[in-house]
């Protein structure tokens, strides 16, 4: 069967805009507002001729109760369902409470993981990315899901992965 990429992480940090660039096209809806995605949507993909299934998560309230809870239950599912984890980070913001909920449900996973450092725009912005080695999820790959900057890198790792 055609493996499974999940794409995870919390709200707003580029999901649905990586899945679009992922995807090569604009089928995942992105919004300025967070929240819009729903709980699981998948596409086919396909890099250097190797087909697979991308997975985009999310789909709640970043305001809401227990949002912390929420994503890292999301993540859960997603990681029984995929072959390997692609963890989104925004790198303007650096990590937060709840990208460590996530690391701990990827850890326990077993699942291999690459880490996307997004929201890296241009070469003034890599030196953010370096700050996500501290999740312990070996390399942070640069990239900018928004403009393409680093995402034929970061699906080179994704394909070794899968
Ligand atoms: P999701 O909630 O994680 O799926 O995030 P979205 O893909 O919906 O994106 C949330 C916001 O971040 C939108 O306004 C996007 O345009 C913006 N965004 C996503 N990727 C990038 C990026 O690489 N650079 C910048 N500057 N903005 C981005
Ligand atoms: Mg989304």
């Amino acid at each position: 069967r055609v493996p499974i990429l999940a794409v995870v992480g919390r709200p707003n940090v580029g999901k649905s805009t990586l899945v679009n660039r992922i995807i090569g096209r604009r089928e995942a809806v992105v919004e300025d507002v967070p929240g819009v995605t729903r709980d699981r949507v998948s596409y086919d993909a396909t890099w250097n001729g190797r087909a697979f299934t991308v997975v985009d998560t999310g789909g709640w309230d970043p305001d809401a109760q227990g949002m912390a809870e929420r994503i890292r239950a999301q993540a859960e599912v997603a990681v029984t369902l995929a072959d390997a984890v692609l963890f989104v980070v925004d790198a303007t913001v650096g990590i937060t409470d709840a990208d460590e909920a996530v690391v701990k449900v990827l850890r326990k996973s077993g699942r291999p993981v690459v880490l996307a450092a997004n929201k890296v725009d241009d070469q003034r912005a890599e030196a953010e990315a370096f700050g996500l080695w501290n999740l312990g999820l070996g390399e942070p790959y640069p990239v900018s899901a928004l403009h393409g900057r680093g995402s034929g890198d970061l699906l080179d790792a994704v394909l070794a992965a899968l």
